[in-house]
């Protein structure tokens, strides 16, 4: 990180010293959050770059600007490597986030007050699927399908719920479900409903560019995603579509909820979805998921809990009332030895979204570095210790042992640097 102590130090030592500090926090600790992951220097580089001074509203060849022949390159190639890699008719790679992106489709598809049926937010929705403090919840009228006791969807109760409902939208898609979402069931729900189908694979859009996981792209007239999830590419979001909607979704990003694209994060995007190409990249995804799945099935030795009994993905949902703890104070706690994960609300959980009786963990960043199934035995042991023994600071400092010793083995950059001279983990 030189650049930041050569450029940025003597403009702006506070930032700079925030910038460092971040850094250090990332080296010095283990990243289970699921949305989280660490890109590569290649990225980092795209996303630093000049791009980032040029104005280019509109799309590739019709800009409002002169001087966008580069960034149009940069562009065209971030949308059909989207294209090729997911299947898709149509991309559109504008948006600045996840939020965004849904936003433009539903600005696309919808007329305010129409009716959309998204999942449960305390169920492991998204505010964006229809919650009422999003704008997806105050200008359509949301309603919500969620899991059953074993905390799987329950593809019978979406169906009665959507012949009731009658949406204009059904969203297909979660950010704290750990098993396999039934997108071709979705499909076969939004056709008899008259529905369209906006399938959001923000979390999961790794493991579907690996293969990993059903593609929605057959079956959806939208998806959605982000680019920084499983995908490890910048913070942000894109659009794929089938071609007969293109036009619509792409004046609903611009001119419809933003304006000018960010054209360094694209120039990312671009190098992401190249990296997501790789067979480097599916084998990552691959030992995300073995990860996870080891993470859970050692967990569950030590006594936890998990919804749905494990998982089929990067994450999994620990539901700690067996545990006689809440998400709140596990999460807590956990910080406090260096491992960083969220509260998360469980399936039918007593307590408030605030406090709630369950973590989420997942293991996209903690795969990137390096760690496979026996690292994730020493996390999970290291969970064990700071959760099933309160108050024990021998335990506590063994944990914290355990994350040191991680930490220093499996460097955020020069591991990742080592394997690519050595070969794909
Ligand atoms: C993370 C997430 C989003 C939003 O992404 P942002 O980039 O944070 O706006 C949307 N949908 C789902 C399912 C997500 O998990």
């Amino acid at each position: 990180m030189h650049e930041i102590e050569k450029y940025l130090m003597p403009v702006d030592p506070e930032i700079a010293a925030a910038i460092l500090a971040e850094e250090r926090r990332q080296e010095e600790k283990l990243e289970l959050i699921a949305s989280e992951n660490i890109v590569d220097r290649a990225i980092l580089a795209a996303q630093g770059c000049v791009m980032t001074n040029k104005y280019a509203e509109g799309y590739p060849g019709r800009r409002y600007y002169g001087g966008c022949q580069f960034v149009d390159v940069a562009e065209n190639l971030a949308r059909e490597r989207a294209k090729a890699l997911f299947g898709a008719e149509h991309a559109n790679v504008q948006p600045h986030s996840g939020t965004q992106a849904n936003t433009a489709v539903y600005y696309a598809a919808l007329k305010p007050g129409d009716r959309v049926l998204g999942m449960n937010l305390s169920h492991g929705g998204h505010l964006t699927h229809g919650s009422p403090v999003n704008i997806s919840g105050t200008y359509f009228e949301a309603h919500f399908y969620g899991v059953n006791e074993e905390g799987y969807l329950d593809y019978d109760a979406v169906r009665a719920l959507a012949r009731t409902v009658r949406p204009r939208l059904i969203v297909a898609g979660a950010s704290a479900y750990p098993r396999v979402i039934d997108f071709a069931a979705f499909a076969a729900i939004a056709k008899e409903a008259g529905a369209y189908l906006m399938a959001d694979v923000a979390h999961i859009a790794g493991l579907v560019a690996a293969g990993l996981h059903p593609n929605p792209v057959p079956y959806a007239e939208f998806v959605t995603s982000t680019t920084h999830k499983t995908l490890r590419g910048p913070r942000g979001g894109m659009i794929l579509c089938q071609a007969r909607y293109a036009a619509e979704i792409d004046k609903a990003v611009f001119p419809g909820i933003q304006g000018g694209p960010l054209m360094h994060v694209i120039a990312a995007k671009a190098v992401c979805l190249k990296q997501a190409q790789s067979e480097a990249f599916r084998n990552y995804q691959r030992q995300v998921v073995a990860n996870a799945r080891a993470m859970g099935a050692f967990l569950k030795e030590y006594g936890f809990k998990l919804t749905s009994g494990g998982t089929d993905t990067h994450l999994i949902l620990v539901d700690l009332r067996s545990k006689n703890i809440t998400g709140k104070q596990a999460e807590l706690m956990l910080d406090e030895v260096g491992i960083t994960v969220n509260k998360n609300t469980v399936p039918f959980d007593p307590q408030s979204p605030q406090v709630t009786s369950g973590i989420r963990i997942g293991t996209p960043a903690v795969t990137t570095r390096g760690m496979k199934e026996k690292e994730m035995e020493l996390i999970a042991r290291a969970i064990h210790y700071v959760i099933s023994y309160p108050g024990d600071e021998a335990k506590r400092e063994e944990a914290r042992r355990i994350v040191r010793f991680l930490c220093s083995d499996f460097p955020l950059y020069s591991s990742r640097e080592r394997r690519e001279i050595i070969g794909p983990a």
